[in-house]
């Protein structure tokens, strides 16, 4: 049992949203109290058009699958990111089994994941790519083809008006999904709002935290609609904050916050307004970074399904800004900088300068240029059928490196106190499609002894049946939880019905 069950959660994402699950399920009794500055639940990343939606289950995304220097291909953070999705899956299966959350179609979908490259370097990268995860049974049912008469078939919009004479290849996965984890977050704290001991503050803003003598947090809050200042003192604080976390980190001035600093990345997408074209593509389609982009901004050609309808977005447009959240400050990034995390921003900023210089063309492109990265996706495209669209903030970690001095980091990181009475999450990679293994990763570094418990290892083995296993080692596992999940997400393959049925 936790000793002192006055927890508070900063921030109403889907991080925010899955560790009070997970806490409440776990352990009934503690109280929650949630702080969300916007008037909202779920306004910043976490938003369905303010992320891509796609289920990272690595079916698609060629950046977890890099090519070694003998050219053989790792598959390894691959595996990681699958096994870590498919976590996900049990945990959202469960909820829906236990008639905690309704219908699965609100928040998830099957549609298929592709990987589509052209050039004869890019074609051999796939093909060894496929070779080597085919025989994996996580990624079982993946297809693989040259043949632009099935590349038709499986993407016509993205076939249609392309010069075949020159070498082309996609992946083809079935098991693909769209999650609108917007709708997944607001889902999420609908069933925390009325659960007792949990209460969600909108308007609220968190300014300030200090350690006390007696080891708990004291909390300074700004109630906005009213302006006046709230103290609160909490035995556990989590900085759910998404952007916002890193400056709560500062303020907390814990010790292994310490060096930690900030990069911010903007987003732009373009959303098809056209109905037809719409209606022509199925898939997310991932397509390979152009040399010096970061990993975040490979291109992709997507379906989404949101609030029971069909969409279509291309893109991200990667960008530098100096806000660490779409709704925050233009001073964020300055205000970031310490004397603690000054040597390794210098540090990172010097070794990053081509990435730097990435970001600032980006945010200069002319819509022209938009259009013509469009078009490597889809040869016909017309601007006319596609609007601009502002995504949501990424803030990637900058960290100590004793031999670098600083470095960037494009994934996702925890940082606890010594004695696990806080923690924070820093970085958006792989992001909300692995929000249960972050959160139960959490929990084991701030939770160890209650981990242990005989009643919680009884309910997190209820709400993750392969929890403590490898799905990766285990096919006979992996076959039985996947039929599980899908079937109860209501994901099972039945035509082409599924993606649109309700
Ligand atoms: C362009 C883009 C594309 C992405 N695509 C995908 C994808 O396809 N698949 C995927 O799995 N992930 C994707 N992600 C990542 C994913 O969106 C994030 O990992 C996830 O939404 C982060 O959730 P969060 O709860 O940590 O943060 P958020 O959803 O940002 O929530 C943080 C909340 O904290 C609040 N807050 C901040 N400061 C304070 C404060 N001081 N006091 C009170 N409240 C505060 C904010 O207002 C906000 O509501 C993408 C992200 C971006 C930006």
């Amino acid at each position: 049992m936790i000793a002192n069950p006055n927890i508070v959660l900063i921030g109403a994402g889907i991080m925010s949203a899955t560790l009070g699950v997970l806490l409440k399920e776990l352990e009934p009794g503690v109280s929650i109290q949630i702080f969300e500055t916007l008037d909202d639940v779920a306004l910043e990343s976490s938003d369905a058009w303010n992320n891509a939606g796609t289920g990272h289950a690595a079916l698609c995304e060629l950046n977890y699958t890099p090519q070694r220097s003998d050219g053989s291909i790792d598959i390894s953070k691959a595996i990681k990111v699958n096994e870590s999705f498919k976590i996900s899956m049990q945990f959202w299966a469960y909820l829906i089994e236990q008639k905690l959350l309704d219908l699965p179609s609100e928040f998830i979908r099957r549609v298929p994941h592709m990987s589509f490259v052209s050039g004869a370097k890019d074609v051999e990268f796939l093909r060894k790519r496929y070779e080597k995860m085919k025989g994996m049974h996580l990624f079982e049912g993946m297809e693989f083809s040259e043949d632009p008469k099935k590349l038709a078939e499986w993407m016509p919009l993205v076939m249609e008006g392309r010069d075949v004479s020159q070498p082309l290849a996609a992946t083809y996965s079935e098991d693909g999904t769209d999650v609108n984890f917007g709708s997944l977050t607001r889902n999420l704290f609908n069933y925390l709002k009325g659960l007792g001991g949990v209460t969600i503050h909108l308007n609220h803003e968190v300014r300030n935290l200090t350690r006390k003598a007696s080891g708990s947090w004291m909390l300074e809050i700004t109630d906005k609609a009213s302006g006046r200042e709230r103290y609160l003192d909490a035995n556990f604080v989590f900085l759910g904050a998404g952007g916002g976390a890193l400056p709560l980190l500062q303020k907390s001035r814990i010790p292994k916050g310490d060096g930690y600093g900030g990069f911010p990345v903007s987003g732009q997408w373009l959303r098809c307004t056209n109905p037809e074209l719409i209606e022509q593509h199925q898939a997310k389609v991932y397509g390979k970074a152009s040399v010096g982009a970061p990993p975040m901004s490979v291109p992709h050609l997507d379906t989404r399904m949101i609030d029971g309808e069909k969409g279509l977005l291309f893109g991200p447009f990667a960008g530098f800004t100096t806000k660490y959240l779409k709704n925050g400050s233009i001073f964020d990034f300055a205000l970031s900088i310490q004397p603690g995390n000054l040597l390794p921003m210098t540090a990172a900023g010097l070794q990053n300068i081509p990435l730097t210089s990435y970001l600032i063309g980006q945010v200069l492109q002319s819509s022209t240029e938009r259009l013509d990265a469009l078009r490597e996706f889809i040869p016909k495209a017309r601007m006319g059928d596609w609007k601009l669209e502002t995504a949501g903030q990424r803030v990637q970690i900058i960290k100590k490196d004793p031999k670098k001095g600083g470095i960037l980091e494009f994934g996702t990181e925890i940082i606890c106190a010594d004695d696990g009475s806080l923690a924070a999450l820093l970085g958006a990679s792989p992001g909300a499609s692995t929000s249960v293994a972050i959160m139960l990763g959490l929990l084991n570094e701030c939770f160890p002894d209650e981990v242990k418990s005989p009643a919680w290892q009884t309910q997190l083995h209820q709400m993750i049946p392969s929890y403590g296993k490898s799905l990766a080692k285990d096919p006979n596992l992996h076959k039985e939880i996947t039929e599980w999940s899908q079937g109860v997400l209501k994901l099972e393959v039945v035509g082409e019905e599924s993606l649109l049925r309700t």
